[in-house]
């Protein structure tokens, strides 16, 4: 690393981190991005994006590429790096990575995302990566001409089964209520598609498998508690997303669910962290919402690493 003391270390290169980086450079922070993955976090795992404004369709990829070409033409630096700690201090923050190395900086922006939520049932890890799967775009491949289920109502599912429709035999739809909680557009598209059968009021209680991989199943229907088996190759999860908060430091405000709750500046209580993206407490988990995190925070941490270098303290939360 070309320093060990910065204005702004940024903690995760997904739409919001990229984003984040792009503001500081521009705002002249000496700044760093950590990263212990690919860039893009989650994005990488969705085939088309449809959403995000100037692109009518672009792969997740593609576009995570874009936001780092972006932010790196700015002249961005991009460590790959685990972080193992976030320690707050009154002058600097200390930020602790995995190879022991100690940097200091006036603000953290903590844009760690969230991870793929489990369903919890006899078979699930044991077969990961085996017939269990939760992203459709890595694995769907090997499901080609195959039987799979989705389970989930939201977006990602309805998406991802859209997605896997395109290259299975058939897939079957579990979810656990008779409506769906993803967008008008998306569940027209799926009721519409002939190899997607949704099967409504329905959950996953076990997943079977033998020396070959997954072959079934075990299905529990929601209203009339019937259990039967349903052959499939493989098992798609989409069941939302848990907070990645590990670096979260202690007594930071967070809901009942792990979220870290800021203010509008995306700052924590803890004057000079923030939080942006998929970590955040708030409605809309989107790319351009986390896009727009990074934004916020980076002008926030601007300021507040003006007011420092000032010798005054940096504005506290005022949620
Ligand atoms: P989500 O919106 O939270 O939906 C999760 C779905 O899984 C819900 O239908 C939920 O059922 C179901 N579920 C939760 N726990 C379950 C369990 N234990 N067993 C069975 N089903 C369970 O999650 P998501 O679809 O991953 O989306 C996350 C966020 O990203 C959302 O804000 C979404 O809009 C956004 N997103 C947007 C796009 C897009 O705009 N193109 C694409 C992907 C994701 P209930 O409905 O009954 O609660």
């Amino acid at each position: 690393m070309s320093e060990n003391v910065f204005d702004l270390i940024i903690v995760g290169a997904g739409p919001g981190g990229l984003t984040a980086g792009i503001y500081a450079m521009r705002a002249a922070l000496k700044t760093v991005l950590i990263e212990k993955g690919i860039a893009g976090g989650q994005i990488n795992l969705t085939e088309s994006v449809e959403n995000y404004p100037g692109f009518e369709n672009i792969s997740g990829f593609d576009l995570s590429q874009k936001f780092m070409q972006h932010a790196q033409s700015y002249g961005l630096e991009v460590v790959q790096q685990e972080v193992a700690a976030v320690e707050p201090g009154l002058e600097f923050h200390a930020v602790r990575l995995a190879n022991g190395e100690l940097l200091k900086t006036h603000a953290v922006i903590l844009a760690t995302g969230g991870s793929p939520r489990k369903l919890g049932v006899p078979g699930e890890l044991e077969y990961y990566g085996k017939g269990v799967s939760y992203c459709a775009t890595c694995d769907g491949f090997f499901f080609r001409g195959k039987n799979v289920i989705v389970v989930g109502g939201g977006d990602s599912a309805l998406e991802e089964a859209l997605y896997l429709a395109k290259i299975t035999c058939r897939v079957y739809l579990a979810h656990r209520r008779d409506a769906f909680r993803g967008s008008r557009i998306l569940q027209e598209r799926v009721l519409a598609d002939e190899k997607i059968e949704v099967l409504w009021n329905t959950v996953v209680t076990e997943v079977k498998a033998d020396g070959q991989g997954v072959h079934a199943v075990a299905l529990k229907d929601t209203k009339t508690g019937a259990a039967r088996e349903l052959a499939v190759d493989g098992v798609f999860v989409f069941i939302g997303f848990s907070p990645n908060n590990r670096l979260v430091p202690a007594g930071t405000r967070m809901d009942h669910d792990g979220y870290v709750m800021a203010d509008e500046k995306c700052e924590t209580n803890i004057p000079g962290i923030f939080v942006i993206g998929d970590l955040r407490q708030k409605y809309a988990k989107q790319i351009v919402t986390a896009a727009a995190d990074g934004c916020t925070a980076a002008l926030a941490a601007a300021l507040c690493v003006e007011m420092k270098k000032a010798g005054q303290a940096c504005p506290a939360h005022r949620g």
